[in-house]
């Protein structure tokens, strides 16, 4: 089935005319963008892959046309990288991306690169632990300061802006919460205020949300996640909509050293093509099994941008493509921590107890152990991540098995 998504660049091909060319091609939908995006032949021997260019660095014709085939050193840009780099940018719709090693990599290069001493920031309240940790153990110690606060209602947002405001991230759906942000209203805020906008859109991907057509500066996407759907490789990825901030990055990426390594790079370029395929399977189980727990006795709450109690169901049937809204939910059971920690850690397969999401295992997470640890406990409690807590990533499986495993946990609770 089509994905509404048009994409009109990032089509590269060897050839101008006829056979192998994208000669009268005006755009294409999302699944072909995942496919061809960024990748031509190769020149030498027509291999249909973007080879995986494992070299340091890149032998130049003369001082005078030192990078003139685009390339000198790894860690500043690499054939294989930039390859994915280019499928990035089309497919998030903006006009450059960089590719970093990891997820964190990339956030903590977007705050590196445009916040100095004395710059404050405000970040969503329910971000991945990962953020918040950066910002608060290790971004204040350099003399930035942050305000943490909920971005379900983009009018709790304007009393924490202040003059030196320079930086918004947002995240949506939120990692565990599911909670989401208007992004088109935040990023009209931001602009009045002159303050960049960076939407964190790893639970959405492109399939179901491209935060830049939304009017955001930045999308950022840790690829660990659906970009790579296989449990893999880690990476990350800034998509600017200016080839102002693109080159920011660019050069602090440079800087930093923290540039995605191309064996990752060429797992991913293949991971990405089946991206659509995915999520949309993700979806429909993910709905199955939230429908599921809605009616179990042992369940005591379940949250699913799906289901019509969603306290933002409207808002997620707008901003989200296609009908679709993921392969994440999560939900609590009654007798709180204890049982479920108890359903965690009984949980048979295909279902596995782990960090991650977005892959092809389906896979059950204890946020407040696991990816969520590093955040205070009180703030942790403050947005609704209790110990007890069970965040689930759907997988490709058949949902008959998932539901089996996991409705016999919950049936002897
Ligand atoms: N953003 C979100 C929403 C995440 O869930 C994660 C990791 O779980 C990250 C960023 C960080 O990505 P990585 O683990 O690839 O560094």
């Amino acid at each position: 089935m089509a994905n509404t998504t048009q994409v009109t660049s990032g089509l590269t091909s060897r050839a101008a005319h006829g056979s192998g060319s994208w000669e009268g091609t005006k755009s294409v939908g999302l699944n072909t963008a995942l496919v061809h995006c960024g990748v031509a032949p190769d020149p030498t021997t027509g291999a249909i892959l973007t080879p995986i260019y494992q070299s340091t660095t890149f032998v130049q014709d003369s001082i005078e046309l030192y990078c003139a085939k685009g390339f000198s050193y790894s860690r500043s840009s690499n054939p294989t990288v930039k390859a994915f780099e280019e499928k990035l940018a089309a497919v998030e719709g903006g006009v450059g991306a960089c590719a970093f090693s990891t997820g964190m990599a990339a956030t903590c290069t977007i705050i590196g690169a445009f916040m100095n001493a004395g710059d404050h920031a405000i970040i969503t309240n329910c971000s991945y632990g990962g953020t918040n940790r950066a910002a608060r153990v290790v971004f204040t110690r350099f003399g930035m300061d942050f305000s943490f606060v909920d971005m379900s209602d983009v009018n709790s947002i304007i009393p924490a802006i202040k003059p030196n405001t320079k930086l918004l991230i947002s995240e949506s759906p939120t990692n565990p919460t599911l909670t989401l942000c208007d992004i088109r209203a935040i990023s009209d805020l931001c602009k009045a205020k002159n303050i960049i906008h960076v939407c964190d859109s790893t639970f959405a991907t492109p399939v179901i949300c491209r935060p830049i057509e939304h009017g955001a500066d930045i999308t950022l996407q840790s690829t660990t996640k659906y970009y790579d759907g296989h449990n893999m490789t880690v990476g990350g990825a800034v998509i600017c909509a200016t080839k102002a901030h693109d080159d920011a990055i660019r050069f602090h990426q440079n800087v930093f050293g923290n540039i995605m390594s191309p064996q990752v790079a060429f797992l991913q370029l293949q991971t990405c093509k089946t991206m659509v395929l995915r999520i949309r399977q993700q979806s429909e189980t993910a709905m199955t099994i939230a429908q599921m727990l809605k009616t179990h006795p042992a369940v005591e709450q379940v949250r699913y941008p799906g289901l019509a109690d969603h306290p933002q169901k409207a808002l997620a049937d707008r901003q989200h493509r296609d009908g679709l809204h993921g392969g994440m939910l999560w939900f609590e059971v009654r007798g709180g921590t204890d049982a479920g920690r108890r359903l965690m850690n009984t949980v048979r397969k295909p279902w596995s107890l782990c960090e991650n999401l977005g892959a092809s295992e389906s896979i059950i997470t204890c946020p407040s152990v696991m990816t969520h640890a590093n955040m205070l406990r009180e703030d942790r409690l403050k947005v609704g991540i209790t110990d007890g807590l069970v965040r689930v990533s759907c997988g490709i499986e058949d949902v008959a098995d998932l539901l089996v495993a996991l409705k016999s946990a919950l049936d002897v609770l």
